[in-house]
């Protein structure tokens, strides 16, 4: 009876660092609030498999090109489709103010980019009775990609946080999944949006695994939430903050490094989710 911590942490003991220049191949406005880009590269073929909501790191370029005292902006994004024989990934891009909005202002085919990887965030577990996933607008490609990949005999129920409505139509429909839109692409802080609908339509059923990635503020609660009123099992529960509001991703990767480097030299284990986890939600 795998549960998805104890899956993740044999995932990150058994995983290969993938660290390598992809050329991007189009830039492309799939729906209101995403634009998907689609990468690829030969430093790609080591990734020899891809698994639903695998994360990386992109390495990107300042406005006017990387140089002197202009180094790159790293931010993290989701895997939405992989192509091992072409060496080539895809990913979805939330268009808001900040610096990706600024890069993909500028980003063309040809431009290169780094790529460092995969963070795998997924595993159906075994023995799980339904699946619940939870997120807002930047784990809509996760969940897109989850929902693809769920076993069809296992229910599940989505909580996606989305602005536009034509975002919608990037989930994939799947039967025995029932789907609850909250209004508001970027929830953040507590009493979310988010949190009222799964508080208000959620009971405790059997063995639910729980993917929750959103605002990490979100994130605390709802994990409360569901450990507590849920009584989902803190193994059967993965957590991610994804970006938190104020701050923005290198601030916040300066810091949960600092504070991720002083977890393992007091003996946490490196390949736990719930060494990430803590650090990330100062838990
Ligand atoms: C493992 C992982 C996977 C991810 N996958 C994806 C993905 O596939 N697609 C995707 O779009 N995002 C994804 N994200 C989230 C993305 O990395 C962050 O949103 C990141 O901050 C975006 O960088 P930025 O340059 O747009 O904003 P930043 O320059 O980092 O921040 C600027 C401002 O925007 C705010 N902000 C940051 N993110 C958001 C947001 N989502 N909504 C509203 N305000 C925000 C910040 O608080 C800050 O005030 C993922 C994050 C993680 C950790």
């Amino acid at each position: 009876m795998a549960s998805v911590r104890e899956e993740i942490r044999r995932l990150n003991k058994q995983n290969r660092v993938l660290d390598c220049t992809v050329r991007i191949e189009s830039v492309t406005a799939v729906s209101e609030g995403f634009t998907r880009v689609a990468v690829a590269g030969d430093g790609l073929a080591a990734y020899s498999e891809a698994l639903p909501a695998d994360a990386f790191k992109a390495m990107l370029p300042p406005p006017g090109g990387a140089g002197e005292g202009r180094a790159p902006a790293v931010r993290a994004f989701t895997v939405r489709h992989a192509d091992r024989a072409r060496c080539r990934i895809e990913f979805d891009v939330l268009r808001h103010e900040g610096f990706v909005q600024r890069w993909l202002d500028e980003a063309a085919p040809g431009d290169t980019i780094g790529l460092a990887g995969m963070r795998r965030e997924f595993h159906p577990g075994t023995g799980v009775d339904r699946h619940l996933l939870i997120g807002d607008s930047s784990a809509l490609p996760a969940i897109a990609a989850i929902t693809e990949s769920l076993p069809p005999h296992v229910p599940a129920a989505v909580y996606l946080a989305v602005g536009n409505g034509s975002d919608r139509d990037l989930l994939p429909r799947r039967g025995g999944v029932a789907v609850h839109w909250v209004e508001g692409a970027s929830p953040s802080g507590s009493r979310s949006p988010l949190q009222r609908a799964v508080q208000d339509n959620e009971t405790a059923c059997g063995r639910t695994q729980v993917w929750l990635a959103a605002e990490a503020g979100v994130v605390r609660e709802l994990r409360r939430l569901v450990l507590g009123g849920l009584g989902v099992a803190r193994t059967d529960l993965h957590s991610a903050a994804y970006w938190k509001a104020g701050l923005d991703s290198t601030r916040l990767d300066d810091a949960g490094l600092r504070r991720y480097e002083r977890e393992i030299a007091a003996g946490a284990d490196p390949y736990d989710p719930a060494t990430r986890e803590a650090v990330e939600l100062g838990l």
